[in-house]
């Protein structure tokens, strides 16, 4: 198949809120009175992002959502996107289900494709993203302020639970992954949270490489420092049931009765903190907050595409309204402070020391 015959059956549909679009040299579009373009790329590679044999219709959509997640930190309405394509060979059936699932969450965003480039080369697929926000209304990460109240959408670090599976490092029951592995193929791109927070967040930001992480970016950009509470993060049920409250016995190579799963996980013995010992014996107590697993999937696990925000306290209660409007869930973590970085309390009040604090690539 040629590479023109290509890019006509499986990327060029209508695109109606562009001049013009895939077909030509260049896309035209035209931005709106009194609007500032907002524009922004991520880019997937196999090996480093997914699995060489990686589902096609999730990886198209996800490829968007991750980029739609950036418009929606920003407080922007998406509008147009390229795909820039590397494809080792042309598969028609794979390329058929990419462009599927790309092409549903677009409509659902009324986004149009209006051009791109594709190559032969190592599978790699990249999406740059328009939108549009009013002048001078973009929530930008250097807008936080002391005495803020610091807020987070949904739930973090079932994303991160999903891929230990896949690496092998926890092993969940067919449901419990079923459960967490929605967040990491179709995390749900936060964009009318992000058009509902213009004019309520003084600062926000996407939580793609974990929480501490991309807070962290926030602080530094704003020039400020943050308190947050372990236990006021918001964790899907399954996590927490990984996290029991009570003491729990856990063997090498034996299911354990952890918190209320139907099928407990197996959690290998990773290095497990008892109390402030460190400790990899094969049978361990652990203590309330005991696995370190959880406070890696929960603050520096990454691919969550939650947003993270600051606001002004006089908010609350819009952001509760919002909330419910929405039906986005939306938990305040903790408050900004004068000074510098994060300091993370668990439930004794103690400071939590990261081993990992994030996603980095180099
Ligand atoms: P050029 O040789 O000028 O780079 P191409 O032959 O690469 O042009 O692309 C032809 C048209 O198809 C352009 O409008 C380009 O934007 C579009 N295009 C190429 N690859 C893709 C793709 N993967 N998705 C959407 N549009 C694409
Ligand atoms: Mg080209």
């Amino acid at each position: 198949m040629a590479e023109f015959d290509l890019i006509q059956q499986f990327f060029t549909r209508p695109a109606p809120s562009s001049v013009l679009g895939v077909g030509d040299d260049a896309a035209l579009l035209q931005v709106n009175a009194g609007m500032e373009l907002v524009v922004s790329s991520d880019m997937l590679v196999s090996g480093t992002h997914f699995f060489a044999d990686a589902d096609p219709y999730l990886l198209g959509h996800k490829v968007l959502a991750v980029n739609l997640s950036d418009l929606a930190a920003m407080g922007a309405t998406p509008r147009w996107a390229t795909l820039a394509l590397s494809l080792p060979n042309v598969d028609e059936a794979w390329l058929a289900q990419f462009s599927a699932g790309f092409f549903a969450l677009a409509q659902q965003y009324q986004l149009d494709l209006v051009g791109g480039d594709t190559t032969r080369g190592p599978l790699n697929v990249c999406v740059t993203i328009m939108g549009e926000v009013p002048v001078q209304q973009a929530l930008r990460r250097d807008g936080a302020k002391i005495d803020d109240d610091i807020w987070v959408s949904g739930s973090l670090g079932d994303a991160a639970l999903a891929l230990m599976h896949l690496q092998g490092q926890v092993q969940l029951s067919e449901d419990d992954f079923a459960a967490c592995a929605k967040a990491l193929h179709q995390p749900p791109p936060r964009v009318a949270l992000g058009l509902a927070l213009r004019g309520i967040a003084n600062s926000a930001i996407d939580v793609s490489d974990g929480l501490v992480a991309d807070l962290g970016h926030i602080l530094q950009r704003s020039e400020v420092g943050a308190e947050i509470e372990v236990d006021a993060l918001p964790v899907s049920a399954l996590l927490r049931s990984l996290n029991p409250p009570q003491p729990s016995l856990i063997r090498e190579g034996v299911q354990v009765t952890l918190g209320s799963s139907a099928t407990p996980p197996l959690i290998k013995p990773l290095a497990i903190r008892l109390g402030s010992q460190k400790t990899t014996a094969k049978s361990l107590v652990m203590t309330r907050g005991g696995w370190e697993g959880f406070q890696q999937c929960v603050l520096a696990g990454g691919d969550d595409y939650e947003l993270c925000f600051t606001s002004p306290v006089a908010h609350h209660a819009e952001i509760g309204r919002i909330a419910e409007q929405l039906n986005v869930p939306l938990r305040r973590i903790g408050k900004v402070v004068a000074g510098q970085g994060c300091i993370i309390h668990d439930v004794s009040g103690e400071p939590i020391q990261l081993k990992n604090g994030g996603y980095e690539h180099f």
